[in-house]
């Protein structure tokens, strides 16, 4: 197994400059194909969030989300390379990688934040299923409600499908949407990235197992009657 993510979390806090981070989303355009918008690619699948975006828990109304006792929030890495890493595993792939702005309430870890306030920065647009650089995004046929899903895809792969290009969702969500050509480190060789950025228990399985151990230490609190 790959190493413990060590926690070095901080009480939960209000931030009001925000933490720059970044994350995998996947893109979809409103029903009325007026709006860009972002789901996530685990947790928060189901719901569609626009470029400026508050959490709420999907489980309860009753408390304020993040909270400690729910897995509710947003979230996202400190670190670039980790969320391209992530962008690597099979189940992540054709989604986009955003940069965002992480405030208000947040729990923070090693490796990661989450947190209640969420701006979209900038996207960028990952690769396709062929590996090129997406260079449009096509419908996919699925999507939740209010909401289609977009797949990232290159000219070539988006075949007679009709497409949306990247300066027309860049306008829809109002900010920049790139070409990823970075993420195609093996065509240029020009680039560090090595083997062990790409870990087997990926970095969000990580944030995830921090957040069990916290509500571990809660359960433990509560049984022993404390
Ligand atoms: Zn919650
Ligand atoms: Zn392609």
């Amino acid at each position: 197994m790959a190493g413990r993510l060590s926690l070095r979390r901080t009480p939960q806090e209000r931030r009001d400059v925000p933490l720059r981070g970044y994350k995998l989303a996947y893109p979809m355009l409103s029903a009325d194909g007026t709006e860009a918008g972002f789901t996530g690619v685990s947790l928060g699948r189901t719901h569609a969030y626009r470029v400026t975006a508050e959490a709420k828990c999907a489980q309860s109304s009753r408390h304020q989300s993040p909270s400690r006792l729910c897995d509710c929030g947003f979230y996202c890495f400190h670190e670039l390379a980790d969320a391209r890493a992530l962008a690597c595993d099979p189940q992540y792939q054709q989604s986009v990688l955003l940069e965002v702005d992480a405030a208000g309430r947040y729990f923070l870890y090693e490796r990661g934040v989450r947190y209640s306030k969420q701006t979209v920065t900038a996207v960028h647009a990952g690769l396709c299923a062929c590996g090129w650089p997406a260079q449009v995004f096509v419908a996919t046929g699925t999507g939740v409600v209010g909401w289609r899903k977009l797949l990232p895809v290159c000219s070539t792969c988006a075949g007679n499908r009709p497409p949306l290009t990247l300066e027309h969702f860049s306008r829809l969500a109002g900010v920049p949407v790139h070409r990823d050509d970075r993420a195609v480190a093996f065509t240029t060789g020009s680039t560090t990235s090595a083997p062990e950025l790409v870990p087997l228990l990926s970095a969000e399985v990580a944030l995830l197992h921090a957040r069990l151990d916290e509500l571990q230490t809660q359960l433990d609190k509560l049984t022993k009657g404390s």
